[in-house]
């Protein structure tokens, strides 16, 4: 029941069929430059999966874009009602303006338009965490994504960003992550703010590093574990390295210098939660 005494806010349809439409030029915008996320608060998500996801996780939609195909399709149509009904606009737009909208010969046919959602240090209590990962300065869209998605995948707590990492809300990173963007907290935070917050952390504070000394097959993962990962080219920064209580190496036998980060993070994570994914 709505006890605010106003009305909810319910959305609209809009036709679009101008290039030069100012939502059109938002959302090329949104896509284009960190700047215009930054400032807004928006993020661009392509393809209906993410629509439902972000639907069903209750994200807020601020425009749902919806090409000939989606309004012949009934997921689609019942995505558009959901999100009409929270208020978003819908706009039907034709192929061309998709395309244009998304720089894409083949665009999807939905695109959505949502409120960012981060969560702050603060709002995580330790002692009812399980696993948070934190990445130092993650740099490469596709690396981040994976994460977020491999986080989802062995129900992992969430995802901290120290530092001047790329954007999570970035199209390439929102499309790496296959909807998980939507289930998984995210927290930004600058590094000194994060040491201070892993000094007190109550269990393991866990580095991957190239010269580790313990084996990631024989650490201490007892709950809660605060896992980090180094940035793409550089590692784990020294001030980084030195608030970990272990640092652990995965083996390699051949001549690759380093895994892929997003690989490392996953083989950790999936050793860390062994005893949640036993079949
Ligand atoms: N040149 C970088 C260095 O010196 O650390 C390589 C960084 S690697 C591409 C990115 C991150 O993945 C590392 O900082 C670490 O967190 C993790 N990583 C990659 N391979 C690893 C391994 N064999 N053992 C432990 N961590 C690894």
């Amino acid at each position: 029941m709505n006890t605010s005494g106003k009305a909810p806010r319910v959305g609209a349809v809009k036709q679009i069929t101008s290039h030069a439409n100012p939502i059109v030029k938002e959302i090329k915008g949104l896509i284009a430059q960190r700047k215009h996320r930054t400032q807004s608060g928006l993020f661009v998500a392509e393809g209906l999966k993410l629509a439902t996801d972000a639907l069903e996780a209750g994200w807020d939609v601020r425009y749902l874009a919806l090409g000939p195909e989606a309004r012949e399709n009934p997921i689609a149509q019942q995505a558009a009602a959901s999100a009409k009904a929270r208020g978003a606009l819908i706009l039907e737009v034709n192929t061309a303006i998709l395309s244009a909208m998304t720089r894409k010969d083949n665009p999807q046919m939905v695109v959505g338009v949502y409120e960012q959602k981060t969560v702050s240090l603060s709002n995580i209590d330790p002692n009812s965490a399980a696993t948070w990962v934190a990445l130092d300065r993650v740099r490469d869209p596709g690396n981040l994504g994976t994460v977020i998605r491999t986080i989802d995948a062995v129900g992992a707590s969430g995802v901290v960003l120290v530092g001047d990492c790329t954007d999570p809300f970035a199209v390439e990173t929102v499309r790496a992550t296959m909807g998980s963007l939507f289930h998984v907290p995210i927290i930004k935070t600058a590094k000194d703010a994060f040491l201070d917050f892993a000094k007190k952390w109550p269990g393991p504070v866990v580095g991957t590093h190239l010269e580790g000394s313990v084996d990631y097959r024989t650490a201490d993962y007892a709950e809660p574990v605060l896992l980090l990962m180094g940035n793409e080219q550089q590692g784990l920064d020294a001030s980084m390295t030195r608030v970990c209580k272990t640092l652990i190496r995965i083996p390699q036998v051949g001549q690759a210098d380093s895994l892929n980060l997003a690989v490392a993070t996953g083989i950790t994570l999936y050793e860390i939660r062994r005893n949640h994914l036993e079949l």
